[in-house]
């Protein structure tokens, strides 16, 4: 038996195609309009529509839908192709500009024109919009709607030459202005703008509308399946009908899927572009952002963001999919890959009174016991080390499992020590360091390590520790409840003021010496952390708390 590819409902549309000979191959692309980052949802749709066509030996463009120049910039452009690579996909050759097209969609106006099934339009954008109707009346026909062949061409072909002003005319279909699809009342397909085009730079003052472009260019390319999010459905039948009223044969299939939404995450780019226009964050790439580049600067991987990709599938009804679940599929990669060592974010000093002063050895550490052939490495062990702060209670309560005066922990990969004493200032009453005493008979690993206890901590040598920073973020939107996209307007009140922490104070064990930025490691009972490579210098380290170890995802 052949290959047979997982099904989801694309998949057996695609199927039903092939068997009916509709097409006889499967061409898909993936269309940005460059004017933002790609965010996780844009992901969804590149591993769909690059996985679609790697399940039908088929081919996926990369196609930059970029015939609305007010917002399109060069950058967006490089930022684009960059994240795609990046989560792991491939166009080759297949590199596209919907605004080469711009004269072929110019040619493709004037038979619309020729064939009486377009026509210049004088009225103004508010009048147009009150003419249009609404979804219990029908519409009113324009006064220009019936303006000759000639007089259609004429004032199209001046349009393009910049006789008129921004605004001042329009080129619409002539469909249906009682059609009970507001789509389909007689839509505008090209506009006046002076703006200056990324590629086109001024060659152009009109420009195609996006319904009247896509299809064309799908068209132009030889797509053979549209694949867009559900609120374009109400748009097919006027993707339909441009292609059908050109004779285009035979026609790509617009097929429309559930955009993603994540709880949490705010992910249109209107929003996104106002996070780092005004400052909220540091950026694009801030690690906070469900920017692609944000993904990758936190620390994710392609294959953790494929994987949540996979996993969540294709829904032809629109829902929200629970942020955990991307955070289990990074925990899931990472498991097996990352290195574990131990870094201590809140440092509470603490001297082995009977550890000889000067006297340092080094320790066996597995560097990942899912992993054994990982291997190990040396870790070095003197009289001063550091703990975590909330690994000590003075006064803990009953179960406390961890350091408390006259309690015993292990310090993992070491020795087993006991609390004596705490040293405090005097005037404040702040904890300044522990006196403790280790047992040498119990060093992990050597003959008498058996002896239990019921903690273990993790420790960094205060001699050899490396200082560094760790950032640990939050959710940038507190609120679990999603609001759709023409909402996002409030979402200055749902915005986590406390989404940043950042621990100056860190201290990391020596083996960290020269970590790459973007390298990435599980701190010991912290959680995976990833080498800053933006900011992280070989004198100063810098790490991006990825995501913590507990796991909240649930089927
Ligand atoms: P946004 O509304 O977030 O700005 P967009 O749809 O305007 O996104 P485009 O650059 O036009 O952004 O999107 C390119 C492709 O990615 C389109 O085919 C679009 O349908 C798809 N896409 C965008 N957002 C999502 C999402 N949340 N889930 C799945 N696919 C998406
Ligand atoms: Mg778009
Ligand atoms: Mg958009």
């Amino acid at each position: 038996s052949g290959f047979v590819p997982s099904t989801n409902f694309i998949q057996s549309i695609i199927n039903e195609d092939l068997k009916e000979h509709v097409y006889d191959r499967v061409h898909t692309r993936f269309p940005p309009e460059p004017n933002g980052y790609l965010h996780i949802g844009h992901a969804k749709s590149i591993a769909l529509n690059f996985g679609i066509a790697a399940d039908n030996k088929g081919l996926c463009n990369l196609r930059f839908d970029d015939t609305n120049p007010s917002k399109e910039e060069v950058e967006f452009v490089e930022s684009i192709q960059e994240d795609v690579r990046w989560l792991g996909f491939d166009w080759e050759e297949r590199l596209y500009y919907a605004s080469d097209y711009f004269e072929q969609l110019y040619d493709y106006a004037v038979q619309l024109i020729q064939s009486g099934n377009a026509y210049v339009c004088d009225l103004s954008a508010q009048e147009i919009r009150e003419y249009r109707g609404t979804l219990t009346e029908p519409g009113k026909e324009s006064p220009y709607r019936n303006r000759s062949v000639e007089e259609n061409l004429d004032l199209f072909r001046r349009m393009r030459a910049g006789e008129f002003p921004d605004g001042s005319r329009v080129l619409r279909a002539k469909i249906d202005m009682a059609s009970p699809n507001m789509n389909m009342r007689d839509p505008v397909l090209y506009r006046i703008m002076r703006s200056h085009h990324h590629r086109t730079g001024d060659a152009w003052c009109i420009y195609p509308m996006y319904d009247y472009a896509h299809p064309l260019s799908d068209a132009i390319e030889n797509i053979t399946h549209s694949i867009c999010t559900l609120e374009f459905e109400d748009h097919r039948p006027l993707y339909d009908w441009t292609l059908d009223t050109l004779g285009i044969k035979p026609r790509p299939k617009q097929i429309e899927f559930a955009r993603l939404n994540l709880t949490n995450t705010i992910m249109s780019k209107r929003y996104l572009r106002e996070l780092v226009e005004q400052n909220y964050v540091d950026g694009w790439d801030d690690p906070r952002m469900p920017t692609i580049s944000g993904l990758r600067r936190r620390g994710f991987t392609p294959a953790s963001i494929r994987d949540f990709c996979d996993r969540i599938g294709v829904a032809k009804s629109n829902s929200i999919v629970d942020v955990a679940l991307l955070e289990h599929c990074i925990r899931e990669d990472l498991n097996s890959k990352a290195p574990r060592v131990m870094a201590v974010l809140r440092p509470l000093k603490l001297v082995l009174t009977n550890y000889p002063a000067g006297q340092e050895e080094l320790l066996d550490a597995e560097n990942n016991p899912e992993n054994p052939q990982m291997g190990s490495r040396k870790l070095p062990f003197s009289r001063e080390i550091y703990i975590e702060q909330d690994d000590f209670m003075e006064d803990p309560p009953k179960k406390f499992f961890r350091l408390a005066p006259g309690q015993e922990v292990r310090l993992k990969h070491a020795y087993i020590i006991k609390c004596e004493e705490v040293i405090k200032d005097e005037s404040t009453g702040e904890i300044l360091e522990l006196r403790c005493t280790y047992d040498p008979e119990t060093k992990s690993g050597g003959a008498n390590s058996g002896r239990k206890v019921k903690g273990t901590l993790h420790w960094v040598s205060a001699l050899h520790g490396l200082q560094a920073e760790v950032r640990l973020y939050d959710y940038l939107i507190l609120d679990e409840e999603q609001k759709k996209d023409e909402e996002v307007a409030d979402w200055k009140e749902r915005l986590n003021k406390n989404s940043l922490e950042k621990l100056t104070n860190c201290y990391v064990e020596s083996n960290l010496a020269g970590a790459e930025p973007g390298s990435r490691y599980q701190f010991l009972r912290q959680g995976y952390f990833c080498v800053d490579t933006k900011e992280s210098s070989r004198d100063k380290l810098i790490f991006n708390r990825i995501v913590g170890l507990k796991d909240s995802w649930s089927k």
